[in-house]
């Protein structure tokens, strides 16, 4: 009988051959199936890992208060908005989120997104048009370069941190829209942008100041207001970006600034206008977040001795350490192979450290990006620095 050639798609062939490729140079991402809450501990495959791998810096994402508090807000706002927020979907829950959060990061106004991502993808383009410059430094997350890209303005990225190489290509702007965009902690490297200068900078060239807090608010500044007010910072022309779904332990993320800026946001933002808004029961579960956050000083004074705790347990990797204050601490290793064999020598040991390769962090910069939690116990860090010597020559 004649069986029939199957029809032939060489664009999908292609497909193939390049996951072939990435494979072959350690760079294809294997995500792992979690069976439990985000914690310290979670079960894969029939393991129970220590990990040292989440965003949950307060150890908020599995808190039974909580759990408690969206079981009754599922009660009483069911599950879905239904609507985006400018059709029917923003509800009294919403509302209150923002104000909260607004008064809380000392702003007039806040708006909510879904996803930190879609903030970042928002803000740029509807302030800025063809005839805007961008200047970002090199290391931004990449939702913040994708953001400069969909506002189609000139994009100059300067080295990271290298405010002199900033100061010149504003120096050099003829452009009357102007974007200074930065991480304010930045996610792979755990340091903090040199914010005050930035806002110098931004305030001599007369252009707006994007600061992404992702993995700032919540940890840093007084009761966890974030890293512009640990730096004292305020100003009209400073946009202040806040993700929910890390310290805060749940999902989505907030703009916050003038009263005028956010009123401009919900006409012209699209990621806000055209999606539909997070679940009520979400707002109401973050605005009890929010005060456990306020609430939560013992637990930054426990994520900063856990902190103090790992870098003198890698003393010895001084070299590799990068410098960071903040609960993401990566090991430099540089070349991929390399950390993912470090990475899969943990893991061995039932530890998961993430191995972060290109493109997210440079070529040749492939790292162990060590994240803490309020929830680690001191142990749990010696259980780490104690694999980690065991597995790395010093
Ligand atoms: N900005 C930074 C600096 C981030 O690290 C992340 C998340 N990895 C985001 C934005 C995106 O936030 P979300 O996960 O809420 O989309």
């Amino acid at each position: 009988m004649h069986t029939p050639t199957p029809p032939q798609f060489p664009l999908l062939d292609a497909l193939d051959h390049e996951l072939t490729a990435l494979d072959a140079q350690s760079l294809r991402r294997r995500r792992r199936t979690v069976e439990s809450a985000c914690g310290p501990r979670v079960e894969v495959a029939g393991e129970t890992l220590l990990a040292f791998a989440s965003n949950d810096y307060l150890g908020l994402a599995a808190d039974p208060r909580l759990a408690q508090a969206a079981a009754l807000a599922a009660q009483r706002w069911g599950v879905g908005a239904g609507a985006s927020h400018l059709v029917s979907g923003h509800s009294r829950a919403h509302e209150a989120l923002e104000e909260a959060l607004a008064e809380f990061t000392g702003n007039q106004a806040a708006l909510l997104f879904s996803t930190g991502y879609m903030a970042n993808i928002a803000v740029m383009p509807a302030l800025l048009g063809r005839n805007g410059d961008i200047f970002a430094d090199r290391l931004n997350h990449a939702s913040l370069v994708d953001g400069a890209q969909l506002a189609r303005a000139s994009l100059n990225r300067y080295a990271h941190v290298d405010m002199g190489m900033l100061a010149a290509q504003l120096a050099a702007s003829t452009a009357r829209e102007k974007l200074i965009v930065s991480d304010a902690v930045f996610s792979m490297d755990g340091n903090i942008a040199p914010l005050a200068q930035l806002l110098e900078l931004a305030e001599r060239h007369n252009a707006w100041l994007l600061l992404d807090d992702a993995h700032g608010f919540g940890v840093l500044g007084p009761q966890g207001r974030g890293s512009v007010a640990a730096a004292g910072l305020k100003s009209e022309r400073l946009i202040y970006m806040g993700t929910l779904g890390k310290a805060a332990g749940v999902s989505g993320a907030f703009v916050a600034g003038s009263r005028k800026l956010i009123d401009w946001l919900q006409q012209r933002a699209r990621p806000y206008i055209f999606t539909t808004a997070m679940p009520p029961m979400l707002a109401e579960v973050l605005l009890s977040a929010l005060q456990l956050i306020e609430a939560a000083d013992d637990r930054r004074a426990h994520l900063t001795a856990l902190i103090a705790q790992l870098r003198t347990g890698l003393a010895a990797q001084q070299s590799r350490l990068m410098p960071s204050s903040t609960p993401i601490q990566p090991l430099l290793i540089g070349d991929n192979a390399a950390t993912l064999a470090v990475a899969e020598a943990l893991h061995a040991r039932q530890l998961w450290v993430p191995a972060i390769r290109p493109p997210t962090v440079p070529v040749g910069a492939a790292r162990l990006r060590i994240s803490l939690s309020a929830a680690h116990s001191l142990a749990d860090v010696d259980t780490l620095c104690q694999a980690l010597s065991e597995i790395l020559p010093a």
